[in-house]
């Protein structure tokens, strides 16, 4: 098939061997770390000790759970919204309308979760169910991908997303060709983006939490750590979903077997991975040490969300009083970068804080393995790369100033060093 007008060559992730490479290593890698985490050496970079069977694999139960899930969540999400943001402009000068109704949907999991609990509900049966689980999210997220390409195909032009429409299958099935895809006002990636999977996460977590204290009388210190800290950051990007509406994975690209996957499987099943890791492994954590972590995350957290509320209060109004004195530097764009405040600092500062934050996440689980720092080695990488297309598109978007920008903020995530 011919390239659509304006498609560019495919060049991401390595292009079409690179990411045909990525979809088969990624579901291998979720289902090797789960595996790993809950075998009795626990190390990263070995085999696991028994390669699992398909039954181990696959599970009906496990796709009928996980289905119900997303209908669970597809049923929030068509609630009322406490208020219907706008997106930023699209390429025809259309703003698309988002609800904001995630936080609402996680309060909503929460008190049908604990009710289901009160009942009698085995929340901690799912803690057993991890590896079915995440193979039957992984074969949705492919269905899905497939069933999004070829809606896809029939898109207009103007609604491809700009690296994803290059004419190449596999690679466009990957970065996914169309940039909203919508049936009526229901967005998939916008719906995916921060709800099944995150609020899935939070649940994988609290039900390692449940089978922890099952096994063991209480849960330990460190899990409660874990999940008050990992449910901290979902509970914040719930809160304030209308900021995901400026982000690159929503405004950039396209919805295609990268974020669905991501987005459903990879999230709740490898982030999960320290809490997994503590059920198998219990840690001791006396209290001077629990402190220095919670430091951490405090000023992991402080970083990460005033410096992208910075931002995105600066995006919808820079006449806002908050931001209104910060120096700019105006583009050819009309748009205008910062150049103080979080982000004269370096010019990824929300990377920084999200990466002080993951080594909190790792911490409770002591030094003795690696497997509970595969998180923050893997945030390091993808926020390394993901700095890198940032930065190229933009170079693109705004040229000239944009190399003023690095000029006068010349460290991209940590001060002084990167
Ligand atoms: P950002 O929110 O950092 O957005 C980058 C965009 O910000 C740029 O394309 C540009 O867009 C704008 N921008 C850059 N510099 C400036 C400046 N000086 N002044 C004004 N605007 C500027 O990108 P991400 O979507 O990558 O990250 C969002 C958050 O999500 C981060 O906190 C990140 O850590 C987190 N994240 C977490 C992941 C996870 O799996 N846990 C995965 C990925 C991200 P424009 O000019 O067009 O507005």
């Amino acid at each position: 098939m011919a390239p659509p007008q304006g498609s560019r060559a495919p060049q991401e992730f390595g292009g079409p061997l690179g990411v045909a490479l990525m979809t088969l290593l990624l579901p291998a890698t979720m289902v090797h770390l789960v595996l790993v985490a809950g075998s009795e050496p626990a190390r990263l970079l070995a085999p696991p000790p028994a390669l699992p069977g398909l039954q181990e694999l696959w599970s009906p139960g496990a796709l009928l759970l996980c289905l119900s899930w997303l209908g669970l969540q597809a049923a929030f999400y068509l609630l009322p919204a406490r208020k219907v943001a706008e997106g930023l402009e699209l390429k025809d000068k259309r703003r698309l309308r988002y609800p904001i109704n995630g936080f609402q949907a996680l309060v909503l999991t929460a008190l049908l979760v604990g009710s289901g609990v009160l009942l009698g509900l085995p929340l901690g049966a799912l803690a057993e169910m991890l590896l079915p689980l995440a193979s039957a999210a992984t074969l949705i997220a492919v269905i899905f991908s497939v069933l999004l390409y070829l809606k896809a195909l029939a898109a207009p032009v103007e609604d491809l997303a700009p690296v994803g429409s290059s004419g190449n299958p596999i690679y466009d099935f990957f970065m996914g060709r169309e940039l909203n895809p919508r049936i009526g006002s229901f967005d998939f990636k916008y719906f995916c983006e921060l709800r099944p999977g995150l609020i899935g996460w939070a649940l994988v977590n609290l039900a390692l939490l449940v089978k922890e204290a099952q096994l063991r009388g209480s849960p330990s210190l460190a899990m409660c750590l874990v999940n008050a800290f990992q449910l901290l950051y979902i509970g914040d990007a719930l809160w304030c979903e209308e900021m995901v509406l400026s982000t690159m994975d929503i405004t950039h690209d396209g919805f295609g077997f990268m974020l669905a996957f991501g987005d459903l499987a990879w999230v709740p099943f490898t982030y999960s991975l320290q809490a997994q890791f503590l059920l198998h492994h219990p840690q001791p954590l006396e209290l001077p040490r629990a402190l220095i972590i919670c430091l951490t995350k405090a000023v992991g957290y402080y970083i990460f969300r005033a410096s992208n509320s910075q931002k995105s209060i600066f995006r919808k109004n820079p006449s806002d009083p908050r931001v209104a004195d910060l120096e700019t530097i105006p583009t050819a764009t009309g748009k205008k970068l910062l150049v103080a405040g979080w982000w004269g600092l370096v010019r990824h500062p929300n990377y920084l804080g999200d990466l002080i934050m993951s080594l909190s996440w790792s911490l409770p689980c002591g030094v003795s393995h690696l497997v509970p720092y595969f998180y923050i080695l893997y945030m390091t990488v993808l926020l390394v790369h993901r700095e890198a297309r940032d930065e190229r598109n933009c170079r693109q978007k705004y040229g000239k100033a944009w190399h003023q920008y690095c000029q006068r903020v010349p460290y991209r995530i940590v001060p002084f060093i990167y």
